[in-house]
């Protein structure tokens, strides 16, 4: 069921997404060669409770398995849903992140994919297509058009730049719970799908491979691995549909305060604002 929110519900959701933001501004500044996931994780912890919040994957259950920590880190060929644990990031990693905070029992949800130390031209061009696309889909997050419209945006700009679309996993509705209806695929046809209403908030996230789409899921339960090997990304905002143009809630400028991002922003403009 899809449950359309007041502007209250929506002023509780932008104040989850800033407590993602500023919890991810903190891991940045300890994002570098050296590093471990499980180093990350703890700071996450701890700047999410201290902040009246609760992490919201921790103990997130689906099946027999429960995520045991606060953030997912996916490091290289990893592409969403990676347990933190004592890995030493290293130069040329790329390391997409997933926070989730509870905050008076509203929801944020976002990730962005960081490049530790200098990464090379294909993994630039990766991070820099993966985001655009991303703006791409929030673009056609207005009031009238379809989930598809949004899926086949995010779809059409990965692959006519010669990178694929991980379909084994998609974005979703988010409020008091983590992940509603309706599910938003990153792959689609424009027109099909459930018809957007204004007050609708969505989770955009596209999953994408320098290789194959096809992924394994490794034996803790949780990691999502490119099947081939190689790298993906991954980046995540949370937006309210409108009649005229999507209002996004997350806020990547937390995060790009703090780091230069792995992609070139010259090309698209975010409309978020703070
Ligand atoms: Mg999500
Ligand atoms: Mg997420």
């Amino acid at each position: 069921m899809v449950h359309l929110k007041s502007q209250r519900e929506i002023g509780r959701l932008r104040e989850s997404a800033d407590l993602v933001g500023r919890t991810l501004a903190e891991v940045a500044r300890h994002i570098e060669r050296g590093t471990t996931l499980q180093e990350l994780d703890a700071i996450a912890e701890d700047y999410i409770r201290t902040h009246g919040a609760e992490p919201a994957f921790k103990g997130y259950q689906v099946g027999d398995n429960v995520f045991p920590n606060t953030l997912c880190t996916s490091v290289n060929d990893a592409v969403v849903h990676g347990i933190p644990n004592d890995y030493a990031l290293q130069d040329g990693d790329l390391l997409s992140i997933d926070c989730g905070a509870k905050l008076n029992g509203y929801y944020g949800d976002w990730g962005y994919t960081f490049a530790v130390g200098s990464i090379d031209d294909e993994d630039a061009a990766l991070c820099r297509t993966t985001y655009e696309s991303l703006l791409e889909g929030i673009d056609q997050a207005v009031a009238g058009h379809r989930v598809g419209d949004i899926s086949n945006a995010v779809q059409s700009y990965c692959e006519e730049r010669g990178f694929s679309v991980v379909r084994d996993l998609v974005g979703h509705g988010i409020g008091r719970s983590l992940h509603e209806d309706p599910q938003v695929p990153n792959f689609g046809k424009p027109g099909q799908g459930r018809r957007l209403k204004p007050g609708l908030t969505i989770c955009i996230e596209p999953m994408i491979n320098r290789g194959t789409a096809q992924v394994n899921t490794a034996s803790d339960g949780w990691t999502v691995r490119a099947a081939d090997g190689l790298p993906s990304a991954h980046y995540e905002h949370m937006v309210v549909v409108r009649d005229e143009e999507a209002e996004v809630l997350s806020d990547f400028g937390y995060i790009e305060d703090v780091i230069d991002p792995p992609y070139e922003t010259d090309v698209l403009t975010e409309t978020t604002t703070r």
